[in-house]
């Protein structure tokens, strides 16, 4: 374990090294468990952040029609809720 390489794990997963020091930080993790574990373990985090924030953007067409059609029986139903609103 060289823990001058070890120390920099977490610039290198930010993208904070230098073009060289992240050349001698990818030597040093084929060589290192410990930093391997450490940036697979990310990788797959932020594939899932990624996965995640994906369906956020763009919903499914399904969920979209969902949405119209609430609108619209929203908007069928709109004078009588005005009505309602009137009363109360
Ligand atoms: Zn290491």
């Amino acid at each position: 374990m060289d823990e001058t390489h070890c120390d920099r794990l977490d610039d290198y997963l930010t993208g904070k090294l230098s073009t060289y020091r992240q050349a001698d930080f990818q030597k040093h993790l084929k060589g290192c468990q410990a930093c391997r574990d450490a940036v697979d373990e990310w990788q797959r985090l932020s594939r899932t952040l990624a996965a995640a924030t994906g369906r956020l953007e763009s919903p499914s067409r399904a969920f979209l029609e969902q949405i119209e059609t609430v609108l619209s029986a929203r908007q069928d139903r709109k004078g009588e809720m005005l009505c309602n609103d009137g009363e109360a």
